[in-house]
């Protein structure tokens, strides 16, 4: 299991703190910001607020240059108090009400999304300033969050509602998509970027030139399973973007690939029973809180007892593991062998940036776990 965190100085944070707990480590958002950056030489990086909409992490990525993709007025709050310019941002989301276009005009932001006719009159109020991208669908069985099932334009009707904005008066700059999030397969990016040259060189040939290409999120990370290396996976993306693409604006909307290695849950035993001859441990965080990934991002942790990882704990038995609430959906983990764990004995999950504090709720008035920023 990776880490990052060294076990006695999760216990004495967690001492100081409380659990439960997720120790940020704003250096690995940068470094992970940084990789993803080299993989894609060219592409301008716009960080995803959605997965870890923290202060700290944008304060951090700003201060290395980064943009960020936006969807949200209150994403709009979360990088205009981190004083990011708004020519950093775009705002990605397909459906949007007329104050969130005000709201983000405001700030300053001007990149728009839209993926269907009826989302254009939306525009024409504020035609001379917004830019607009139109996002394709891919669909995608291979990943595990398929974002094509609810947003985007069939490839075959893009170039008919292409038109359609361009006839409005509207400024179209560019094509994008998402490819799916946590992608395993890269050749569905490479299959999507051929797909959008076509669709620029047809738009040409009308009169209507596009000059950016965004290539969305969904870049992979190592959860249970290996997944590729970051260079080789991209490897492919990017030669075909530098090889299709010559001289136009490439942008890349990663989220959990950027947050996701960042934190490391903390959490405590509160109680523990034998049940039909298992032994049952109550965590004070579980599915409604930092394991709502479990439920919402179809995701999976890894999990261990802090004293497991300082070469602690004797023999294992086939245990549940279980959140605090009274709800009975709330377990983490049915089959697992554990060391006997007892009442207040620290656990610990890696790799819990993405998708887990940003949808956790705080059912039955147990608190979302406590973000500290350790570096
Ligand atoms: C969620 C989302 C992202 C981030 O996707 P990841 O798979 O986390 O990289 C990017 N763009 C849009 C429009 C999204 O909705």
């Amino acid at each position: 299991m990776s880490f990052t965190v060294d076990p006695s100085r999760i216990r004495s944070l967690a001492a100081e703190h409380g659990t439960p707990l997720l120790l940020l480590s704003t250096r690995t958002i940068v470094s992970q910001y940084r990789t993803l950056q080299a993989a894609l030489p060219g592409v301008l990086l716009h960080y995803a607020l959605k997965p870890l909409p923290h202060p700290a992490v944008v304060k951090a990525l700003h201060e290395i240059g980064a943009y960020f993709d936006l969807a949200t007025n209150g994403e709009v709050d979360v990088v205009r108090a981190a004083g990011v310019p708004a020519d950093k941002c775009i705002q990605t989301h397909p459906i949007k009400r007329d104050s969130d276009i005000r709201y983000t005009l405001g700030y300053g932001c001007k990149t728009f999304v839209f993926d269907n006719p009826w989302e254009l009159p939306k525009f024409l109020p504020y035609k001379d300033q917004v830019e607009l991208l139109m996002r394709l669908s891919f669909r995608n069985k291979d990943a595990r969050c398929d974002l094509s099932a609810k947003f985007g334009v069939q490839p075959a009707e893009a170039l008919e509602l292409l038109r359609k904005a361009v006839g409005m008066g509207l400024k179209v700059r560019g094509l994008s998509f998402h490819a799916g999030s946590q992608l395993m397969n890269n050749f569905k990016y490479v299959e999507a970027i051929t797909f959008c040259r076509q669709l620029f060189s047809l738009a040409a040939l009308e009169g209507i030139h596009l000059d950016t290409m965004d290539i969305g999120g969904g870049f992979p990370v190592p959860y249970t399973d290996p997944v590729m290396p970051i260079n080789y996976y991209c490897h492919p993306v990017a030669s075909e973007l530098q090889r299709l693409f010559p001289g136009v604006r490439l942008l890349a909307e990663p989220g959990r690939f950027i947050s996701a290695p960042s934190m490391t849950l903390v959490a405590s035993v509160m109680g523990k029973a034998e049940r039909q001859g298992r032994m049952w441990y109550y965590l004070d965080d579980g599915l409604y809180g930092s394991y709502s990934g479990k439920m919402f991002d179809h995701g999976d942790y890894q999990f261990s007892p802090l004293a497991k990882l300082e070469g602690k704990g004797g023999e294992e038995r086939m245990s549940v593991v279980s959140g605090p609430t009274c709800d009975s959906i709330d377990v983490i983990y049915t089959d697992i062998m554990l060391p006997e764990m007892e009442c207040g004995d620290l656990v610990v999950s890696p790799m819990m940036g993405a998708y887990t504090w940003a949808s956790a709720t705080e059912f039955n008035f147990f608190p979302k776990a406590k973000i500290v920023v350790i570096d």
